[in-house]
């Protein structure tokens, strides 16, 4: 068997999930929300499946998806992507990242990896014969400086891999940074695999900048979005990729044999969806930011040290001066087995050079689930400062 897959534990969300039901947890792992999503955009779903197509639609997706996410990237961001030659729809973000490696590395390529990095990354570049430069970013502001650029990118980079907004540091990346990872990948001649499936999830007001659209990055770019993301319906596995054209051909040939196509019904309702208001997606912000700001504000009165997020479904404590005596793992263990909260661990985001103090909770919930959570978390920080200080 290929060492790469045979050699890794079970994801760690999987692993957090199984934990969940097990001591029944409030599961703050695993990053989804309670919302169940737009019904409006659901019935399309519905409709599609029982009045429309269901064999294989057009392996680069629905036309009418393909121009629904022309006219979106057009309108939030002043980006013009032809929907026949620079949009292709994939089944989930995950399959367009997993099939642009694929395509894009040739064995002994070096990827540049920023950690944390969400979980796949990794054992994807592997396989796809990659060489990974793993590359840590400092807390609290995770930022692209020019010594982590310089450590970075080397005469034989040929592949980034960009994670913005930046799951698990939740850091919305400023255009400074962006112009400075976009220098270094001009000076290097790489592509840029964009990972902006949070783009529409992001907070006080920030706006969101694809690295896509900076100078001379329209030749270098593959920008993967996700409705899953967008309208919270994170189990529909609908992703797009937007790419110029010489990147797109050769990222479909990688799609039409892993894939191939995505759900006609799921792509119907998804076209539906991009086409609504501007209000759908502030609403959506709003309501995030007030959970957000609802279970920050919990967990400091608490005594829990919250670092800032700026976007995505979650936020991190840092441990490091509460002196438990414990590190992230063995703490998110301690937390769903004696408290009944499922938390992630960020070091999981780690290769190397781990930061082992950071805990993830997802705030996409109901304000009930938050609070529930909340009058458990309680507890937990008490024992934890009572046991340590017995170790001492
Ligand atoms: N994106 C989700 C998260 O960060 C996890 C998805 C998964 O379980 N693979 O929590």
């Amino acid at each position: 068997m290929n060492p790469v897959f045979a050699d890794l534990p079970v994801s760690v969300f999987e692993t957090m999930s199984r934990l969940a039901r097990e001591h029944d947890a409030v599961n703050l792992g695993q990053g989804f929300p309670d919302d169940p999503g737009p019904e409006d955009v659901r019935r399309k779903a519905a409709e599609a499946a029982v009045e429309g197509w269901n064999q294989y639609p057009p392996m680069l997706g629905l036309p009418e998806l393909r121009r629904a996410i022309s006219s979106h990237y057009q309108h939030w961001h002043g980006l013009p992507f032809d929907p026949d030659s620079e949009i292709m729809v994939t089944s989930g973000a995950t399959e367009a990242i997993a099939g642009a490696l694929l395509a894009l590395i040739n064995p002994g390529d070096e990827v540049v990896l920023f950690q944390p990095m969400y979980d796949c990354y990794l054992p994807l570049v592997r396989r796809a014969g990659g060489i990974p430069r793993l590359v840590p970013l400092q807390p609290p502001d995770w930022r692209l400086t020019e010594e982590v650029l310089e450590a970075a990118f080397t005469p034989k980079t040929r592949v980034v891999l960009f994670n913005n907004p930046l799951n698990p540091s939740c850091t919305v990346y400023a255009r400074d940074d962006l112009e400075r990872l976009a220098r270094f990948c001009r000076d290097h001649d790489a592509v840029v695999v964009c990972d902006e499936v949070w783009e529409h999830v992001i907070f006080d007001g920030r706006e969101h900048i694809p690295l896509i659209g900076l100078p001379s990055m329209r030749e270098r770019c593959v920008k993967i979005g996700s409705a899953g993301k967008i309208f919270s319906l994170t189990g529909w596995k609908v992703g797009f990729v937007c790419a110029s054209p010489p990147l797109m051909r050769v990222l479909a040939k990688a799609h039409q044999y892993i894939t191939f196509t995505t759900p006609p019904n799921l792509q119907a309702a998804v076209a539906y969806g991009l086409g609504k208001a501007d209000d759908y997606f502030t609403t959506m912000r709003r309501d995030f930011q007030r959970s957000r700001d609802r279970f920050a504000t919990g967990l400091r009165s608490l005594g829990f040290p919250v670092l800032d997020s700026q976007g995505s479904y979650f936020l991190n404590v840092d441990l490091a001066p509460l002196g438990l005596n414990e590190d992230d793992e063995s703490f998110c263990k301690r937390l769903v087995v004696e408290h009944g909260v499922a938390a992630i661990p960020v070091s999981a985001f780690y290769a190397q050079d781990h930061v082992r103090s950071v805990v993830r909770f997802c705030f996409a919930k109901r304000d009930n689930t938050l609070d529930t959570a909340l009058e458990r978390l309680a507890g937990a920080l008490r024992r934890s400062a009572k046991s340590s200080s017995i170790k001492e």
